[in-house]
């Protein structure tokens, strides 16, 4: 038996609770892990407190992170002993995940966990670093040079948006920071960021052009938001979406997009190949000073997840939250 996160549906409602489980309640893989460190991501929140369908089917493990040892593996990648680092691939949806001591996953989704990291650190950046620094790559991508002029970072004290603050300035980019929570203007100018804007600057609807201010952009907002950040990119910008933590509408023109020729590049995590996954955490042990890590993160016990859930929906969690399962 070993301890889990539990998420049940049925005719006494939907409910998380912490629970002693067996490997029965595991779902199918080649691979099993003994986890030492998980997360709390905003999907890991939605599903705990089931503000949105994300768990497929019950009863579920949430956690779409982890980080641990194989103990058992019939995948030709990996064997026993090696460290791994998951993010996505369904897991904590639709395959039992990472907020639990011991997880059963396919040996096609993991990634080994870089020399540079502990575990606890990998989970500091999580599946929210991770995508922070697929942000950057699309940028670099699509051309955005510190020289092209500022980048600007939505829901800035959030968990992509702290990794994607330090990411950006580390790498030379002049950042601007727009939070909703001025007392963090301290915490965002610690990891790089040179301006912070308030969220109700980009909050409501606004024209669809504005002045030109941002060479590249990562918004984890989405909504009004992002549309105002289209509208104010620099001639031929990119602006990278990854989030809705602001609403999953986008009430936006085209004009951004064939006056000034302004990129809007979709960002996904979960079904992101391999190829490109290993790429952001060779990336990210490269680019990432781990000591601004330790100033956006908090360790919370398996025990305190469900309560830590809630807050973090409610947008009261700074940075990043890694969750000690043992
Ligand atoms: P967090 O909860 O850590 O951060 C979200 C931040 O958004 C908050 O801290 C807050 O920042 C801001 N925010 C919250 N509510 C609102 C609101 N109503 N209007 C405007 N801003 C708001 O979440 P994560 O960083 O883990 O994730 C951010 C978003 O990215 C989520 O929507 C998540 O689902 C998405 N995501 C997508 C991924 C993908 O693969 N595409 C992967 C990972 C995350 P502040 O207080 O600074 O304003």
């Amino acid at each position: 038996m070993f301890k889990a996160i539990l998420i049940e549906k049925d005719e006494s409602g939907y409910r998380a609770t912490l629970r002693d489980i067996d490997e029965g309640i595991l779902s199918q893989g080649d691979v099993t892990v003994q986890v030492e460190r998980s997360t709390l991501n905003y999907k890991d929140g939605l599903a705990i407190t089931g503000k949105a369908p994300i768990v497929k089917r019950f009863p579920m493990v949430p956690g779409i992170d982890l980080s641990g040892t194989v103990i058992k593996s019939q995948h030709p990648r990996w064997q026993s002993g090696d460290r791994v680092v998951l993010n996505g691939w369904g897991v904590g949806e639709a395959h039992t995940g990472g907020l639990a001591q011991r997880a059963r996953l396919s040996g096609d989704w993991l990634v080994p966990l870089p020399d540079a990291f502990t575990p606890a650190q990998a989970m500091a950046i999580g599946t929210a670093g991770y995508t922070a620094m697929l942000c950057v790559l699309a940028l670099e991508r699509h051309g955005v040079k510190p020289i092209d002029g500022p980048v600007v970072v939505t829901g800035a004290a959030g968990g992509v948006g702290s990794v994607a603050v330090t990411l950006l300035s580390r790498l030379g980019y002049a950042v601007a920071a727009v939070t909703g929570r001025p007392q963090e203007a301290d915490y965002l100018k610690q990891l790089g960021a040179k301006e912070i804007l308030a969220r109700t600057d980009f909050s409501a609807q606004g024209k669809p052009l504005e002045a030109e201010r941002w060479a590249g952009a990562v918004d984890t907002v989405g909504s009004h938001t992002l549309a105002n950040i289209c509208a104010q990119m620099k001639y031929r910008g990119t602006v990278t979406a990854c989030g809705l933590a602001g609403g999953r509408d986008f009430p936006a023109t085209v004009a951004p997009f064939i006056l000034r020729g302004v990129t809007l590049v979709g960002i996904d995590s979960v079904m992101c190949p391999l190829p490109e996954r290993l790429l952001a955490w060779q990336r990210l042990a490269r680019d990432l000073d781990v000591t601004q890590l330790a100033l956006m993160t908090r360790e919370i016990g398996l025990g305190e997840a469900i309560a830590t859930a809630s807050e973090l929906l409610a947008g009261q969690v700074r940075g990043r939250v890694v969750v000690d399962v043992n």
